[in-house]
């Protein structure tokens, strides 16, 4: 398989290249150049096999070249090695809940599988790869836990002091090993700019070689399609048509199952569900694209203004508004209508979302309602606990502590708190790796 550029059509890259290149210098996003089409009886198939084994089947074209079977395997093993529940909400209404991994979220398949390859890379190479990761919060989590220890992988993680949650910092700075955790005293952008800095500091880059764990690597977009296939393989009737809703922010999750409808899962139709932040519903209704600045919500990790995707979503429907209609349709709700929806959704059938899983909850009944022999899938991205606070609220009762974080607050928390001058940043990362500092 080869990989171009959005922009430019003419520069084959590897997969190998893309995955450690993370984007191309042109300003555009890395798409495969096709697309392997599969026939019924593959999807046939699909039925019998477990999530891992689907992984390895539907991932193994995009990565042959570089990647061997057997390797792949491994990989796939241990990015889809938590459960992923098909809870039946209501009639024809499913959650599957992407959030039983190391951080909670469905980020955790993309950061595990993009891990596993880079890892192996390294390995392949006998070098050692210096992840730098910025997060406000959650992001840097699903990178660490995806990337503890993996061999050749040292990763650096930087979050302001004081601006994310409890068990976000918990989840930053309790792994140790391999993971390191910078307390920045300052907000995300500072520890943005830290990150940028490096990446644009020749000498630092001749010294030690470093990586980014952008959200927009190929590496992680793969293993978000594979879901799609499984709850298909899982949910298909011969009656009922399959439709999948999608919490969306920078819309990489939907990109995952447009993959899968282009290797050809008869899907008809994407629910594309956002926040206020709606650039994308406004485009799917008025054909025009207007990135604006994000507003906050209680669905944070929707809270983007310019989706970074968007540009492979063209790419995809070759920038034809009518078609991108046809298939995604948007919907957007206020934090009043998603708090609402949590508290609804419990009552009457006894089923907790998160803020995140409600704006596509209210999306999917609205889709779903008048029409008949459809099934909906909802993709619930995160556990109702990373958002305690609000759904609490909503529900009127305490949540439980779930088992995948029981000992985390038992851990030691390890940090090296930091200031916002680069040249601190910058002697930490040289001395870390052992390079001298005159
Ligand atoms: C990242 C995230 C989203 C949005 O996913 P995109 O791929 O950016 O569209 C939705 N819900 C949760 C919980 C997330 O962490």
């Amino acid at each position: 398989m080869k990989y171009f550029s959005t922009k430019n059509k003419n520069r084959p890259f590897s997969f190998k290249e893309v995955v450690i290149k993370g984007l191309p210098d042109d300003n555009g996003l890395f798409m495969p150049e096709t697309f392997p089409k599969y026939d019924s009886d593959f999807f046939e198939s699909l039925s019998e096999k477990s999530i891992d084994q689907i992984a390895t089947e539907v991932i193994y074209p995009f990565v042959k070249e570089d990647i061997p079977e057997n390797v792949l395997r491994d990989i796939c093993e241990n990015a889809f090695n938590f459960k992923v529940p098909l809870t039946e909400v209501k009639p024809s209404f499913y959650s599957m809940e992407l959030y039983h991994g190391p951080t909670l979220a469905f980020k955790d398949f993309g950061a595990r599988f993009m891990a596993g390859c880079m890892g192996f890379f390294a390995s392949e190479n006998d070098t050692e790869v210096n992840i730098l990761a910025a997060t406000s919060g959650d992001t840097g989590g699903a990178v660490a836990a995806g990337f503890y220890k993996t061999n050749g992988v040292k990763v650096t993680i930087l979050y302001p002091k004081g601006k994310v949650s409890e068990l976000q910092e918990r989840q930053l700075t309790t792994l140790g090993e391999n993971i390191t955790a910078i307390e920045v005293d300052g907000t995300f952008d500072d520890c943005q700019k830290l990150v940028k800095k490096a990446f644009l500091d020749e000498e630092l880059n001749k010294k030690i070689n470093l990586s980014s764990a952008n959200s927009i690597n190929v590496a992680r977009l793969l293993p978000q399609s594979v879901y799609y296939f499984y709850a298909w393989s899982r949910l298909k009737s011969d009656k009922n048509k399959i439709v999948f809703a999608v919490p969306s922010g920078n819309f990489g999750n939907i990109t995952g199952g447009l993959f899968a409808r282009m290797m050809g899962l008869p899907i008809d139709n994407f629910i594309a569900a956002t926040n206020v932040n709606k650039v994308v519903p406004d485009y799917l209704d008025q054909g025009e694209f207007l990135p604006r600045p994000s507003i906050q919500t209680v669905s944070n990790a929707m809270d983007v203004g310019n989706p970074s995707n968007f540009e492979r979503l063209m790419a995809i429907f070759n920038k034809n508004w009518q078609l991108t209609r046809q298939i995604i349709k948007g919907y957007y709700y206020t934090d009043e209508e998603t708090l609402d929806a949590i508290s609804h959704v419990h009552q009457k059938y006894g089923y907790i979302l998160d803020p995140h899983g409600a704006v596509g909850y209210k999306a999917l009944s609205s889709y779903l309602n008048g029409r008949t022999n459809t099934t909906g899938i909802l993709l619930e991205t995160a556990h109702p606990i990373k958002f305690a606070e609000h759904v609490e609220k909503s529900i009127g009762e305490k949540l439980k502590i779930p088992e995948e974080i029981s000992d985390l607050y038992d851990k030691e928390i390890l940090k090296i708190p930091m200031g916002k001058a680069y040249s601190e940043f910058k002697d930490y990362l040289l001395e870390k790796s052992g390079v001298k500092i005159k």
